[in-house]
């Protein structure tokens, strides 16, 4: 894909691009004009006002303008060989033209997502919903820029299986972006809401009311990795940001742990209670910001007959570090991939004698069905400090074939279990995995564990440094990060890397990637 110019600016990277206020706090609306080569195509997180004609030497002009007021974080501006295709009134994509089609099918049902928002919310204020698909470099799983989600190709599943990212970034069209974060101390506000909205959605599309535990089964199992990694202070609902870098506190917490403590209120009032209360949240502050304060206030106020309210633990929910009390999730829909997990372990303990495994056949299952029985499996493993053996990955290669799935939900999964369990035969798929796409959810996770691996610790930091200048700077600089953060703790792993990175050379030509393409340093909002 030509895409010469591609600019985002979530956290705090609008002030790279144009004088702002650079702050959640502030809303501004705007106008742009864009000139660009002849054969190139402009789009904004904005309403276009299509091609006005051409310009000297045939560049073409694209004019654009943006009447709701937003936070400079949601300026987004991208350029490139673009094609398009209309699947709603409101709606179309855009990527690169071999992709268009695969784009316009995986997403196709992005307008029902839209439907299903407005009847939980408020009528969508935004007039269009893009969706520009990027190249596999994107760091991100999508960024909400309004009128023009972006999204990374990774979603293209061919099933439409991944398509609940876009469930999210379409929900942040109220969370977040209507009614934004005054701080991103608040961040939470954006994302813990725009989880809920999105499981709200998917389970309206899948008319199926157990799909929301079941979702958020998933959703605890990334909060707890995250807490398991992360500093006591960025494990905070409100976390402490002092002068720091929102994008070091980054993390699943004010997600899932958000997420959380919306579905903790839902069930202290009860659901048919917080439906109405979601759509006066909304109307309330449409086009402004909001803290946590203001969120509490409005809850009690609304809430105020209600008894139970008076004793809810605001709190431990809002200031305590760790994991928050864990909710009796339904398990129905679950359960069956936790049983199979089960009878995988047992095998693996050597429980089951050799020749007698668990069910083949799962080809009928789902990709939410296939990842919760992986999520099981890595969450048994965590738990009991101890991988799978390789003779058990084996097994599973014969009977699922995971290893050669193009769903990357699900490969990622399995080589996290794979390494883990140091199975050398994995590393091919691996290493084409990690070099073909550059989406951080995958691509740090599978760095991390390669480097703590005996199979993989020298190829992970040659890989890395062979392929660097495929990756989005803060990519390339989050592993690098990860890597060094490995050093510190466990000190035996550090010295190929120390050598690697105080080579004047690799740090100057890491040094110059990030600076070159400064401008254009990219936060998406899921991961
Ligand atoms: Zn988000």
């Amino acid at each position: 894909m030509i895409l010469i110019y591609l600019a985002q600016c979530q956290a705090i990277h609008a002030r790279s691009i144009l004088p702002c206020q650079d702050c959640p706090a502030v809303k501004m609306t705007y106008d742009a004009t864009v000139t660009v080569p002849k054969w190139a195509t402009a789009v904004m997180s904005a309403l276009s006002k299509e091609s006005i004609g051409t310009a000297e030497y045939g560049d073409r002009v694209f004019q654009f303008s943006q009447k709701v007021p937003i936070p400079s974080y949601l300026f987004a501006l991208a350029v490139g060989d673009l094609d398009s295709r209309d699947i709603s009134p409101r709606c179309r994509v855009w990527s690169e033209p071999s992709m268009v089609e695969a784009v316009a099918y995986e997403f196709s049902q992005v307008e029902d997502f839209l439907k299903a928002a407005e009847e939980l919310t408020l009528p969508y204020q935004w007039t269009r919903y893009d969706i520009l698909c990027l190249p596999p470099s994107f760091p991100y799983g999508g960024m909400e820029n309004p009128c023009l989600t972006f999204v990374t190709p990774t979603l293209l599943a061919g099933d439409k299986s991944l398509a609940d990212v876009v469930a999210h970034e379409a929900a942040h069209s109220w969370s977040g972006n209507l009614v934004t974060n005054e701080t991103w101390s608040h961040f939470w506000l954006n994302e813990g809401w725009t989880i809920f909205l999105q499981r709200k959605i998917m389970t309206k599309v899948h008319g199926d009311d157990k799909f929301f535990d079941f979702d958020a089964i998933g959703g605890w199992e990334d909060l707890k990795d995250s807490v398991a990694l992360l500093p006591d202070k960025y494990t905070k609902l409100i976390p402490d940001l002092d002068d720091g870098d929102p994008d070091d506190a980054f993390s699943s917490v004010p997600y899932e742990k958000g997420f959380n403590l919306l579905y903790s209120l839902e069930r202290t009032v009860g659901a048919e209670k917080f439906a109405p209360f979601m759509k006066a949240y909304f109307n309330e502050f449409k086009f402004s910001t909001v803290t946590t304060e203001k969120f509490v206030a409005f809850f009690d106020s609304y809430f105020k007959d209600v008894p139970k309210i008076k004793e809810f633990d605001w709190a431990t929910w809002l200031h305590k570090p760790g994991m928050p009390e864990k909710p009796a999730f339904d398990r129905s829909l679950s359960e069956e991939c936790e049983h199979l997990a089960d009878a995988w372990i047992s095998v693996d303990d050597g429980e089951t004698g050799k020749g007698i495994l668990p069910k083949g056949d799962i080809s009928d299952w789902n990709t939410g069905l296939k990842t919760c029985f992986l999520d099981a499996l890595i969450s048994t493993c965590t738990d009991r400090k101890r991988p799978l053996n390789v003779a058990t990955i084996d097994w599973m290669k014969v009977r699922y074939a995971f290893h050669e799935s193009q769903n990357s939900e699900i490969l990622f999964r399995f080589c996290m279990l794979a390494v883990e369990a140091e199975d050398a035969s994995i590393l091919p798929v691996v290493i084409r995995f990690i070099t073909t796409q550059g989406r951080m959810k995958f691509v740090r996770p599978l760095y991390r564990a390669l480097y703590h691996s005996k199979i993989g610790k020298e190829l992970a930091v040659t890989t890395f440094f062979k392929h660097k200048d495929f990756y989005h700077p803060i990519c390339a600089k989050m592993v690098i990060s990860d890597f060094k953060s490995s050093q510190k703790k466990k000190k035996s792993f550090g010295n190929f890397v120390s050598e690697k990175l105080q080579n004047p050379l690799v740090l100057g030509s890491i040094l110059a990637l990030s600076a070159a393409v400064g401008i254009a340093l990219l936060r998406g909002k899921r991961m």
